[in-house]
């Protein structure tokens, strides 16, 4: 499969190309310019293992093995994805059964996979932004791999303290650095050290933002992981509701669709930082400062994965009306919180605004699915507070929330980035 830079369409690359450079020459996303054509009621009766190494072999062709790509997926692809009936017409689609409970195991381990079989022997850094939960998925993916240092840049205070014990407590190869501004600072940052060349040759640099490729891949799965789990009678009635930061996993659930799963409508959710909706609304890109909200892992207002869903518009794969944008305010995520509760449902306030959302988009006749991003107890302050009642820690979370975080404040400045990334190789 050749990828093409949607900046730059003279560059173009292969898979593996794509995941060891992350972004392409001005900072452009690599994407496919063709889909490969797939039969979707033969892979909704496959198991999840082996229906996605099918789907991933389908995408990434024949530079991989099928052999190679199913190691890859049996390895990283360790936990099911359960769709949860909350009442009769929504369903979450729960993808935080991972080891750092929240949707990115999905691509951090995927990716972790990919890196390995594309940089073979080569020692790499891998420096990436969260606004949450990456830093944790990616961490843990690479944790002790041989060969690979990473650095994970969070902007300081702007997280749960769960979150940031999940990957600031791990130390060896996983530096963490807490940055004094907020996650668009945190991406901006990360976006210098791809500018500078040099930097990037003599470190071999590489991101793990949900701009690779390769994560982006591994999380079209999970979408028939929902579609084999929908009643035959259903699948042509399935909206799915997405909480939206960087915009990745929405782009996959359009992927999708565009490789056929009989998917009606997409719902783009987002919290305040509404770009999207307003853009949806009135064709005006506007982002405006990023607020803090009580979903923190979707406090993003310039979507860096924005331009791969103008790029399956503009290829005719997915339609305009395929999509829906709507935004949901803080006391509207509370609401959605408070009445999942009453229908017997913990959850946590990314999956509620998906909640809302769809809530607001689905019609009698339809099947919603909001995606489930993260284990609730990861949220279990804000939980707590909002339903008022105590959660159980599951013994991962309470594991690490007893150690202390190893993080380095650093300010949001790119000499600081630096000196640690230096300091660190030269350690
Ligand atoms: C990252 C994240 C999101 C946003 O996903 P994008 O792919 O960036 O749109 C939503 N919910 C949770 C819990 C997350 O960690």
């Amino acid at each position: 499969m050749q990828l093409t830079n949607l900046k730059v369409p003279a560059e173009q690359v292969s898979f593996l190309q794509a995941v060891r450079q992350g972004l392409g020459q001005q900072q452009g996303l690599f994407f496919p310019t063709l889909w490969p054509k797939l039969d979707i009621n033969h892979l909704l009766t496959l198991p999840l293992a082996e229906r996605s190494a099918k789907i991933l072999s389908a995408l990434i062709g024949d530079e991989l093995s099928q052999e190679q790509v199913a190691a890859m997926v049996n390895h990283a692809f360790t936990f099911p994805a359960p769709l949860v009936a909350v009442n009769e017409q929504m369903h979450c689609l729960e993808l935080f059964h991972g080891p750092t409970l929240a949707f990115k195991d999905f691509g951090g381990r995927f990716m972790a996979q990919a890196l390995a079989v594309a940089q073979q022997q080569n020692k790499t850094t891998i420096v990436t932004a969260t606004s949450g939960d990456t830093g944790a998925a990616v961490a843990h993916a690479f944790f002790r791999q041989p060969g690979v240092q990473v650095v994970i840049l969070y902007p300081k205070g702007k997280i749960s303290i769960l979150q940031e014990k999940l990957f600031t407590t791990l130390g060896e190869n996983i530096t963490t650095l807490a940055v004094d501004g907020d996650f668009d600072q945190c991406q901006a940052l990360v976006k210098q050290v791809f500018d500078n060349k040099a930097l990037v040759s003599e470190f071999n640099i590489n991101s793990a933002n949900s701009i690779n490729i390769s994560r982006l891949f591994a999380q079209i799965c999970y979408y028939f992981e929902a579609m084999a789990q929908v009643p035959a009678e259903k699948r042509e009635q399935v909206v799915v509701a997405v909480p939206s930061g960087n915009f990745g996993n929405l782009t996959a659930g359009l992927i999708a669709k565009a490789l056929g799963l009989p998917i009606k409508r997409m719902v783009a959710a987002t919290n305040s930082n509404d770009t999207v909706p307003r853009y949806w609304q009135s064709g005006q890109w506007q982002p405006n400062a990023t607020v803090a909200t009580l979903s923190n892992a979707m406090d993003v207002s310039a979507p860096n994965n924005w331009p791969r869903v103008e790029a399956l518009l503009a290829q005719g794969v997915i339609s305009r009306s395929d999509i829906e944008a709507v935004a949901v305010d803080e006391d509207d995520t509370q609401l959605g919180m408070r009445l999942l509760a009453q229908e017997g449902y913990l959850s946590e306030p990314h999956a509620a605004i998906a909640y809302k959302a769809l809530k607001r988009s689905l019609q009698p006749e339809e099947f919603g699915i909001f995606l489930g991003t993260a284990h609730p107890a990861k949220f279990k302050e804000q939980v707590e507070n909002i339903l008022g009642s105590p959660i159980a820690l599951p013994q991962a979370l309470a594991q690490c929330a007893a150690e202390p975080g190893l993080q380095q404040d650093i300010p949001a400045d790119f000499a600081a980035l630096e000196r640690a990334i230096r300091q660190l190789v030269a350690n």
